[in-house]
């Protein structure tokens, strides 16, 4: 639709202003129409950097029915940036509605990329980030909690969690009991602040050490959970650690491993990395 506006989804900091980019500035400067969560919020971030708009108000629940009062601009002829309170709008954020109607309408959609809590934390974390999983917010019942985390419970890849400073104790509790006290984690809190605090540990250690102190447990926060590996979390049947035991002695330990796995019907490089790890 040539005379139709666009769509301009825009990242805003997470905690530190300055995390802005000079694209998103300049395209608050342009559009005719800014839609937001929290539009008192968002007055305050923009004037900070001197932008003065009309805002729409745009929120959970109310997007499915606003977004066609939306997609009916965009086709007038206005250009609309979206922005969440804080970050990558869309995650864990409003817009996937609008976003999808937009698209279906055959309206241009324009990403511009900056802050994202998941990823900033992830690049600090020290934690596997080749591959990961963002899983958003756990759900507040420890049951359902506990649910959600033992059908995660064999997932290889790297974890990925937002959660609340009213609800990490008990979260971590639940991940201790259902993902073992020696499951690697860690917290990344208030990412960008004052008190950015970057903290690692296997998490029955964490959950002491954030017990000692309730600062420890304030602010926004970023959960990631290594990875379920079998060398690290559970035993190979002894049947089958015998077999490796004894093969890699007449063989180099990547060989005996191989022949294992088709014997046990194993994972091979778990194999290896088992024998690497207890008689490599
Ligand atoms: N759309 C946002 C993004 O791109 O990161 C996330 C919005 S979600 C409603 C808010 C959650 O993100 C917080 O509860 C917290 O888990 C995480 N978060 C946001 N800012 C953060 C920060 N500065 N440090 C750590 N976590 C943060």
């Amino acid at each position: 639709m040539t005379n139709s506006g666009t769509l301009y989804i825009v990242a805003t900091p997470i905690g530190n202003l300055q995390d802005i980019t000079q694209r998103a500035l300049d395209v608050f400067s342009k559009v005719d129409l800014i839609a937001a969560e929290d539009t008192r919020h968002s007055g305050l971030l923009l004037s900070h950097y001197g932008i003065k708009k009309p805002f729409f108000a745009l929120h959970d629940h109310n997007e499915q029915q606003k977004a066609d009062l939306l997609v009916e601009k965009l086709q007038q002829g206005q250009n609309i940036a979206l922005i969440s309170d804080a970050g990558t709008p869309l995650i864990s954020d409003p817009g996937f509605h609008l976003v999808r109607k937009c698209r279906q309408a055959g309206l241009n959609v324009v990403p511009l990329p900056g802050a994202c809590a998941a990823i900033t934390a992830l690049c600090a974390s020290g934690i596997a980030s080749d591959r990961f999983c963002f899983e958003g917010f756990l759900p507040a019942k420890s049951k359902a909690r506990r649910d959600k985390l033992e059908n995660l419970a064999k997932e290889d890849r790297t974890l990925i969690f937002y959660e609340s400073t009213h609800r990490i104790v008990d979260t971590l509790a639940d991940v201790e009991t259902v993902l073992g006290a020696d499951r690697y984690v860690v917290l990344a809190r208030e990412i960008t602040k004052t008190w950015e605090t970057i903290s690692g540990d296997h998490v029955g250690n964490l959950r002491q050490w954030l017990a000692e102190d309730a600062n420890r447990t304030k602010g926004e926060m970023v959960l990631i959970i290594e990875g379920y590996s079998q060398t690290e979390n559970e035993a190979f049947d002894p049947q089958v650690v015998k077999a490796l035991q004894l093969i890699s002695q007449a063989l180099p330990l990547k060989k005996a491993a191989a022949i294992v796995a088709e014997l046990y019907g194993e994972k091979k490089n778990a194999l290896y990395q088992y024998g690497l790890a207890h008689f490599g």
